[in-house]
């Protein structure tokens, strides 16, 4: 099982050795040849807007479109699971930054404010017998979500856990923490 980790920035290399933990093969994607074959996609943590500004100036944006399209599982956490969002609030709005518009879902960037801008709370995760320790690093979380989409997770008044088909968000970062759970649950639907 191939999966494309795009590594134009942030928490990559934690993304990386995470899957290898789960079992799959992982492949750092900077271009569009590289995402070739693959069988899933992780858009990781990081900026939003950098990781936004290089994926489109690369094409990397139409790839994952296409993959999504043919039910090609992708995953994106934190500023991944800004740019998966169809619609943007707040920060996402006046930036006007490039979206993919794959999970219906509205985004607000730091969602949980400035004074909180990294944090651990156990979460609850819809199919985990116990909660999961997630990491928040100036989190976003989706404040509506359309009538397709799954909710996974909630904390603070927000879905911070989501999956529409084939695609699947969370706001906090599953790579960061001794728990494989989140990388299981994504390798199972590269798998499935
Ligand atoms: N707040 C960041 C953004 O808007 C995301 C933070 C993260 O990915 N850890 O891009």
């Amino acid at each position: 099982m191939r999966v494309g980790v795009v590594a134009l920035q942030g928490d990559v290399s934690e993304h990386v050795s995470a899957l290898r933990g789960v079992g799959a093969e992982p492949v750092e994607v900077r271009r569009r040849d590289d995402i070739e074959g693959v069988d899933g996609a992780v858009i990781p943590g990081g900026e939003s807007t950098t990781i936004s500004s290089l994926l489109f100036d690369r094409g990397l944006d139409a790839e994952l479109v296409e993959m999504a399209e043919s039910g090609t599982p992708i995953w994106g956490t934190c500023a991944g699971m800004i740019l998966l969002a169809s619609e943007g609030r707040g920060d996402v709005e006046r930036t006007g930054q490039h979206m993919l518009g794959l999970l219906d879902a509205s985004v607000e960037r730091n969602a949980f404010g400035r004074q909180r801008e990294s944090f651990q709370a156990p979460v609850e995760f819809d199919g985990f017998d116990e909660p999961f320790e997630a990491v928040f690093i100036r989190a976003p979380a989706y404040t509506e979500v359309g009538g397709g989409v799954e909710v996974l997770s909630e904390f603070g008044g927000g879905v911070v856990a989501a999956r529409d088909g084939p695609i699947l968000a969370t706001a906090f970062h599953p790579e960061l923490v001794d728990d494989e759970r989140v990388h299981e649950y994504f390798a199972s639907m590269v798998d499935g």
